[in-house]
C-alpha cells in the first residue's frame, strides 16, 4: 500500500527531502506537491516547480531505481480556475489529487478559523468541495474534511449534513475519483470516527476506488498509523485492487 499522500520541498510549508522518504521505506513513493492558487496563507500563488521537480526525480531515479512516482495536490479555488486549468494543460502526473484548502480570505487551518462559527464553515466549505469536483481532472478526492479539521466534530453533528455528503460522494464516484483515508486527519486530527462515517456512506453508494495517504510533510509522518488503516480495510473488506 503506497503512501499517496506527500509534500517535499517542492510544497511551501514542507522541508523534507524525497530521500527522508527513500532511505526510509524501500517500496515506491508518490509525492504530492501543493499547488494553491490565491493562497492566503502565504499571501501569493504556491506552484511546484515543474522543471525543477522534474529534474530532481531523474537524478534520484538513477541513483534509486523506478520508486518515484509524480505528483500534485490541487488546491481548487473557483476564481482561478482558468488559470489552474492552463497550468496543468502541458504537465504530466501520476497522480493528482483535489483538494479545496482556502476560501480566499483563510485557509482553513489558520488559527482564527478555530474561533469562528463551526456550522458556517461546514457548510462553506461542504459548498465548495461539492462545486470542486468535475471542476479539474484528478485521481483522489482528499480529505473530505479539510474545513473542518480544526474542530471537534462529532458524527452526530457531521450526520446534519449527510444529505450533502451524499451528493458530494456520488459526485466523486461519479467523477472516478478515490475517496482518500487520510491519516493526518484520522490520527492528528482525531477525526477516525467521522472517517468511519463517511466510509459507511460511501460503501452504501457502491465506491470501489479508494486512496490512502499521511499528508505527510516530513519523515515522522511517512505512512503514519498504515497498520491501523490496514486494519480498518480490512474490517470494511476493502480489496487491494480497490485501492490505487
Ligand atoms: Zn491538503
Ligand atoms: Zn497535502
Amino acid at each position: 500500500m503506497r503512501d499517496n499522500h506527500l509534500h517535499t520541498h517542492f510544497s511551501y510549508d514542507s522541508d523534507a527531502s524525497f530521500e527522508d522518504y527513500l532511505t526510509h521505506y524501500d517500496g515506491e513513493i508518490v509525492t504530492t506537491e501543493h499547488y494553491d492558487l490565491s493562497n492566503p496563507y502565504t499571501g501569493r500563488d504556491d506552484v511546484p516547480d515543474y522543471e525543477a521537480y522534474s529534474k530532481e526525480i531523474a537524478e534520484l531515479t538513477a541513483r534509486y531505481g523506478k520508486r518515484i512516482k509524480r505528483g500534485i495536490e490541487i488546491g481548487y479555488y473557483q476564481p482561478r480556475e482558468a488559470d489552474l486549468i492552463s497550468f496543468l494543460a502541458d504537465k504530466i502526473y501520476d497522480l493528482k489529487l483535489l483538494s479545496v484548502h482556502h476560501n480566499g480570505t483563510n485557509d482553513y487551518l489558520d488559527d482564527e478559523v478555530a474561533g469562528m462559527d463551526k456550522e458556517a464553515i461546514i457548510q462553506e466549505y461542504l459548498d465548495a468541495l461539492e462545486y470542486a469536483i468535475g471542476r479539474v481532472e484528478a485521481d483522489v478526492l482528499a480529505h473530505f474534511d479539510y474545513g473542518f479539521r480544526l474542530f471537534d466534530v462529532t458524527v452526530d453533528e457531521l450526520k446534519a449534513y449527510e444529505p450533502q455528503l451524499l451528493r458530494i460522494f456520488q459526485k466523486m464516484i461519479d467523477y472516478n475519483l478515490a475517496f482518500e483515508l487520510n491519516s493526518k486527519s484520522m490520527y492528528l486530527y482525531h477525526h477516525e470516527d467521522l472517517y468511519l462515517y463517511a466510509l459507511d456512506l460511501v460503501k452504501q453508494l457502491g465506491c470501489h476506488k479508494y486512496s490512502i495517504g499521511s499528508d505527510g510533510h516530513k519523515r515522522e509522518h511517512f505512512r503514519l498509523e498504515f497498520d491501523r488503516i490496514q486494519i480498518i480495510l480490512n474490517k470494511y473488506g476493502i480489496k487491494p485492487e480497490e485501492i490505487i
